[in-house]
């Protein structure tokens, strides 16, 4: 069965406006998905619903085979979600932060599984740097390793190049194609079609509330 299951989704906002026109779309574990589309298409409604964070007005999204809005518990610890801010407290080491954020998602202590994302990650020698010693590459993977502190099946990146140079636009590709290969599934937002083309198995393009199209990366550089 696919990890996320998408059904016939809408959602249309207190002022009318239809964000999400009947949205389909079935993601299987392990898969690199990117969501593709200008601002205003509805990127980030599709992630908060389906994170459970805002109600759709019609259909059903399932998350490991649980409703994201009835199974709401079970569903958002399926999930980490990295947004496109850095929220993180400049004045702690890199350890606890990555540490406090498994905390604050219920997990019991696991020092060897952080050590893991801190070395995944290429954060390993900065554990005891404060988080504003850090480059702004490294404040990005801090930002990915708090969603895997509490080891989650699912990954959403908003935008995780969004205004960087080029240098870090490589590295964050690295970055997830490394994660790849630990079997999580990552879900990622990008305005950037070469982006979508490095690194998804499968890109939706989004667009006025509809997916266009999620084909192979091959046949959409063939479409446009
Ligand atoms: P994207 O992430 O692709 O930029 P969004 O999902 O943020 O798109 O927004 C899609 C559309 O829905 C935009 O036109 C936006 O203005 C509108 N929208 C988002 N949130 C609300 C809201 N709370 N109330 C009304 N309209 C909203
Ligand atoms: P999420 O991953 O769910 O977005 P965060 O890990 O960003 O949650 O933060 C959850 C809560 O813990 C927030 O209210 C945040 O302000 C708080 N928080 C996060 N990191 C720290 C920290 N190092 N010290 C104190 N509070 C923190």
């Amino acid at each position: 069965a696919p990890i996320i299951s998408i059904r016939n989704l809408t959602k249309t906002y207190g002022n009318g406006f239809k964000a999400l026109k009947g949205v389909n779309l079935e993601i299987e574990e392990g898969e690199i998905l990117a969501l593709l589309g200008p601002n205003g298409a509805g990127k980030t409604t599709l992630i908060s619903i389906v994170c459970g964070l805002v109600n759709p007005s019609g259909g059903q999204v399932l998350v490991g085979g649980h409703d994201v809005v009835k199974d709401f518990r079970q569903t958002r610890a399926m999930i980490g979600l990295v947004p496109q801010e850095l929220t993180t407290d400049q004045f702690e080491t890199v350890w606890n932060t990555v540490t406090f954020s498994r905390g604050v998602h219920g997990k019991k202590e696991d020092p060897a599984h952080i050590e893991r994302v801190l070395k995944d990650l290429s954060l390993w020698e900065k554990r005891d740097n404060m988080m504003r010693e850090l480059s702004g590459g490294m404040k990005r993977r801090v930002m990915i390793a708090k969603a895997l502190s509490y080891e989650p099946r699912i990954l959403f990146l908003d935008e995780p190049t969004a205004g960087v140079d080029v240098n870090l636009r490589r590295e964050m590709w690295q970055v997830v194609e490394r994660l790849r290969q630990n079997g999580v599934t990552i879900i990622l937002t990008t305005h950037y079609i070469e982006e979508a083309e490095e690194i998804a198995d499968r890109v939706g393009v989004i667009n006025g509330g509809e997916l266009l199209l999620v084909e192979a990366k091959t046949a959409l550089m063939k479409k446009l």
